[in-house]
C-alpha cells in the first residue's frame, strides 16, 4: 500500500466529517492548558460527552489559577459523565499545583515533562505535543492502532507498538495529522463495529485485515415483506437532535416502535407528534420525563390497545398494541430490575402479565412483541457474562423467565436467524463501551410460535447512533 495516497485520499474524505473534539479545542482556543485538560477528559469518553464536559469545566476552571480553586467533589459533578470521572477529577485537582511547582504554571512541551503530570500517559502527551504545540508526535489511539493494522501498514498488538512502528516508517509530515484523520475516519466510516466498507473510498485496495464489514441493508425489499423496527431511543427529544430524521430514512420502517421516549406528545416537536408519512400513536407514563412508548405506522391499524390491563404497569406507559388485519404489533418497554435489584419482583410480575396478554392475542392472529426486554437471555448475548451474573438484566431470575417464555413457544427472531456472538443492541455510555463493543443484546422481536415462518430477515443496526441502544429490525411476511 502507498500510505501517502491513502492519507491524502482521507484528507479530502474527512473534510466534512465531525472534527475530533481535542483538535477542535486546539483550533478554537490555541491554549495548551485547555488542550491538556480536554485530552485528559477525552480518554475512554465519547467526543460529545468530552465536548460538553470541557465546556462546563472551562466556564469555571479555564485557567491554571481558576482550576486550582475547584475542589474534587465539585470537579466530579462538573465533568460527570466522562469515563472514570472520579479519577479524572482527582488528576485535575492536583494538576494546577504540579504545574505551578515544576513548570511556572505553564504546560510543558516535552514528552518527558508531560509524563510527570497527573493523568498523562503517552497517548495524552503525544496529543498535547501535536495539537497544542505543533511538535511532531504520533498520537496512537484505538482508531489509529486499529486502522493501521487493518490496512496492513503495521502488524502490532498494542497502541504502543503501533506508535513505535509508525515512528520508523510514517513520513514525519503526517505525524500530527494522522490522529485527526483516522479518528474522524474511524468514527465515521471505518467503525470498530461493522465498518462501512460498502461506501468506503478505500474499498478497492484496502486489505481489510481482521474486518467483518457491516452488512448493507437490503434495499428494494419485496412488497410482500413488512419492515418492523424497534428502538429504545432513551429520550425522543434528545435523539431527534441527533439525526433521528436521517436515521428514519435509512431504516425505512413500515412500523416503528420506540421505547423510553421520556416525553408527552405535547412536549415533542411537531414532526414527531405526527411523523410525515406515518400514523402516530403514543402511550406516555403518568410521571413526566419517564418511560413511555410511541409507534409510528404507515398502514392505519384497525385497533389500538393501550396498556395490559393492570394499573401498576400501565401508569408507566410501557405497552402499546396495534392491531392490523393479520397480526398484532406489541411495542413494549420492559421494566429494569435496577442496580440493587429492588424492582426484580415488579419486573417479574410485569413479564408474567405481558406474556398472558400476548398469549390471549396469539389465539386470534399472529403477534410480534418488539422492544427493550431489559434482559440478555444467554451468555452469547452479552460481552461479559461471568462478571454480570448478579447484575440487573442478567440475573438467573430474569434469564429464567426468558427461558420459560421461549419454552412456551415465543421465538427470538434474531437468534433464529443469527447464531453469531458479539451482536449487541445496548452499550453503557461509560468506558467507550460501544467503541469496544462491550455490549448486551437486550432488544428483541419475538413472535408467537405459529408465526415463525413469517420471519424473513433480522438485523441489528449498530451503526445508527443517537441513543445508548441501536435499532433492531425484523422483516416479516405481510
Ligand atoms: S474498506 Fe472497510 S476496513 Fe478498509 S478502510 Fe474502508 S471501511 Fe475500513
Amino acid at each position: 500500500m502507498n500510505i501517502e495516497t491513502y492519507l491524502e485520499v482521507l484528507r479530502k474524505e474527512v473534510a466534512n466529517y465531525q472534527v475530533p473534539v481535542v483538535d477542535l479545542i486546539a483550533v478554537q482556543t490555541k491554549d495548551p492548558f485547555k488542550v491538556l485538560v480536554a485530552t485528559i477528559l477525552s480518554a475512554r469518553t465519547k467526543d460529545e460527552v468530552t465536548a460538553e464536559a470541557s465546556e462546563r469545566l472551562f466556564k469555571q476552571g479555564g485557567t491554571v489559577e481558576d482550576l486550582a480553586k475547584i475542589d474534587v467533589a465539585t470537579l466530579e459533578k462538573i465533568i460527570f459523565p466522562v469515563g472514570f470521572y472520579k479519577n479524572k477529577a482527582k488528576y485535575l485537582a492536583t494538576l494546577p499545583g504540579k504545574l505551578a511547582a515544576d513548570f511556572g504554571s505553564k504546560v510543558p512541551n516535552t514528552m518527558e515533562e508531560l509524563l510527570t503530570l497527573p493523568g498523562v500517559g503517552r497517548k495524552t502527551a503525544n496529543l498535547v505535543l501535536a495539537q497544542a504545540f505543533g511538535i511532531p508526535a504520533i498520537c496512537v489511539d484505538t482508531h489509529v492502532h486499529r486502522i493501521m493494522n487493518i490496512w496492513g501498514y503495521v502488524e502490532t498488538k498494542t497502541p504502543e507498538q503501533t506508535e513505535m512502528a509508525l515512528r520508523k516508517k510514517l513520513p514525519e509530515k503526517y505525524w500530527i495529522l494522522v490522529n485527526s484523520l483516522l479518528v474522524a475516519f474511524g468514527q465515521g466510516t471505518c467503525r470498530p463495529v461493522g465498518p462501512h466498507c460498502d461506501r468506503c473510498v478505500l474499498a478497492e485496495s484496502c486489505l481489510r485485515r481482521g474486518v467483518k464489514p457491516r452488512k448493507p441493508r437490503k434495499t428494494g425489499k419485496s412488497n410482500d415483506v413488512l419492515r418492523l423496527v424497534s428502538w429504545n431511543v432513551n429520550g425522543l427529544r434528545a435523539v431527534f437532535k441527533k439525526g433521528f430524521m436521517e436515521s428514519l430514512v435509512e431504516m425505512a420502517p413500515d412500523v416503528l416502535g420506540l421505547q423510553e421516549i421520556k416525553a408527552t406528545v405535547e412536549q415533542l416537536p411537531t414532526e414527531l407528534q405526527s411523523l410525515p408519512g406515518y400514523h402516530s400513536f403514543f402511550y406516555s407514563a403518568d410521571r413526566k420525563g419517564y418511560s413511555g412508548v410511541v409507534t409510528y405506522t404507515k398502514e392505519k391499524p384497525e385497533n389500538v390497545i393501550r396498556g395490559i390491563g393492570d394499573s401498576r404497569f400501565d401508569s408507566e406507559g410501557r405497552v402499546l398494541t396495534l392491531e392490523f388485519s393479520n397480526y398484532f404489533f406489541i411495542n413494549c418497554y420492559f421494566p429494569n430490575s435496577k442496580h440493587d435489584l429492588s424492582r426484580l419482583d415488579f419486573k417479574h410480575d410485569f413479564n408474567v402479565r405481558l406474556q398472558e396478554f400476548a398469549e390471549e392475542l396469539a389465539v386470534i392472529k399472529s403477534v410480534v412483541i418488539c422492544g427493550d426486554f431489559n434482559v440478555a437471555h444467554k451468555e452469547i448475548d452479552l460481552a461479559n457474562p461471568r462478571q454480570n451474573r448478579k447484575n440487573a438484566g442478567f440475573t438467573p431470575e430474569e434469564c429464567a423467565w426468558m427461558d420459560d417464555f421461549t419454552a412456551a413457544g415465543w421465538v427470538d427472531s434474531f437468534r433464529m436467524k443469527n447464531k453469531e456472538p458479539d451482536q449487541y443492541s445496548w452499550w453503557s455510555y461509560r468506558s467507550r463501551a460501544r467503541e469496544r463493543n462491550i455490549g448486551w443484546r437486550i432488544d428483541y422481536h419475538c413472535v408467537d410460535k405459529k408465526s415463525r415462518k413469517r420471519i424473513v430477515d433480522v438485523d441489528i443496526l449498530q451503526h445508527i447512533h443517537g441513543s445508548d441502544h441501536c435499532p433492531v429490525v425484523l422483516d416479516f411476511t405481510r
